[in-house]
C-alpha cells in the first residue's frame, strides 16, 4: 500500500510513500534501544524483526487548494538510500494534480527526505521549483539552522539542501515565516524541536476538526508508547522526548488526528489514546 486515504473536515488527505528503502537493524535507527526492548513491538518490525520506515509525505486538497506537506526523496536514484527512486510524481498524476495544480509546499523540516521533490532539472539541467504557481514555506529557525550550514549535518543532507532547496529561494517562491506562524488559513506551524532545533509540525484545522501533521517528531509507532525512544537522525534526543510527551499529553483522546510520514501507511494516520499511564497508537482506518 503505497497511499492512504483520510477525511479531517473539508480536507481530503493523501499519505503518501515517496520510498520505501530496504529494511534495516532497529539497532542502527534507534542505537540506544536494545534489542529486546523490541520484543512487545514486533508487530511494527517485518517478520525478520527488521525496521522498514516509510518515507512519506502528504497532499492535503480542500478549499486552500493543493497543499504539500513535505516533499520525499524526490525522483533519484539517491545513492544514499540504494539509488532509491521516489514515486511522488506518479501518484499525484493518479490524483488528477499536476505539478502546477500546487499551490503550498509546507516544510516541516528541510531534511533530505523531506525535501526532494521541491526542484527538478529544467531542458537545460538547471534546478527550478517542481511546482511553478506554489508558494514554499519553511519556519524561520529552520532556515536559519541550515542557513549556518553547521558541521552536526550530514553530508546527504546537506547536499540536497543545496540541490533542491536553494534553487527555489532562488527563485523567489521561499517564503520563511515566524515560527508558529499561520502562513495558509487553517495552517498553522507548531515548534516540535528535536529531529532538528527548528523542526515544526503542521496543525490542520477544518470545520472543527484538526489534524496534526507531526513530521519526524516519531519514525515508528512504537514511539508514542516509546517516547523516550531517539530515532538517530535526532539532532536534539532530548529536546525531541520533550516535544513527544508535550504533544502526546496535549492531544490524547481530543479527536485530533496525528500525521506521521515514516510510518506504514494504513497507519500514518490515528489518534493517541491514554493507555496505562502512557500512550498508545490507534490509526485511523484509511
Ligand atoms: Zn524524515
Amino acid at each position: 500500500m503505497d497511499i492512504s486515504r483520510t477525511t479531517v473536515g473539508r480536507l481530503e488527505i493523501f499519505g503518501i510513500a515517496d520510498a520505501r528503502p530496504a529494511p534495516v537493524d532497529p539497532a542502527r535507527s534507534y542505537p540506544d534501544v536494545p534489542r529486546e526492548a523490541w520484543t512487545p513491538h514486533a508487530r511494527w518490525l517485518t517478520a525478520e524483526g527488521l525496521f522498514r520506515p516509510d518515507l512519506g509525505c502528504f497532499v492535503v486538497r480542500g478549499p486552500a487548494g493543493v497543499v504539500l506537506v513535505d516533499a520525499g526523496i524526490g525522483p533519484g536514484p539517491v545513492a544514499y538510500l540504494g539509488e532509491a527512486r521516489g514515486t511522488l510524481r506518479r501518484h499525484l498524476d493518479a490524483l488528477g494534480i499536476g505539478l502546477a495544480d500546487v499551490t503550498s509546499v509546507l516544510f516541516t523540516h528541510l531534511h533530505f527526505d523531506h525535501v526532494g521533490w521541491a526542484s527538478l532539472p529544467d531542458a537545460q539541467g538547471a534546478m527550478r521549483p517542481s511546482f511553478p504557481n506554489a508558494r514554499y514555506v519553511v519556519g524561520r529557525s529552520e532556515w536559519a539552522f541550515w542557513e549556518a550550514s553547521p558541521q552536526s549535518v550530514m553530508a546527504h543532507h546537506r547536499e540536497a539542501f543545496e540541490r533542491v532547496v536553494r534553487p527555489v529561494a532562488v527563485a523567489g517562491q521561499l517564503v520563511v515565516v515566524e515560527d508558529g506562524a499561520e502562513p495558509i488559513d487553517g495552517f498553522a506551524y507548531r515548534r516540535l524541536p528535536g529531529n532538528t532545533p527548528g523542526h515544526q509540525g503542521i496543525l490542520a484545522t477544518s470545520v472543527g476538526a484538526r489534524c496534526l501533521f507531526a513530521a519526524d517528531l516519531c519514525h515508528c509507532p512504537v514511539q508514542v508508547r516509546e517516547w523516550r525512544w531517539s530515532h538517530r537522525s535526532d539532532v536534539e534526543p532530548e529536546a525531541g522526548r520533550a516535544s513527544r510527551r508535550a504533544v502526546f499529553g496535549e492531544l490524547a483522546d481530543t479527536g485530533t488526528l496525528l500525521a506521521f510520514g515514516h510510518f506504514p501507511r494504513g497507519a500514518d494516520i490515528g489518534e493517541v489514546h491514554a493507555d496505562g499511564g502512557g500512550w498508545r497508537w490507534a490509526p485511523v482506518a484509511g
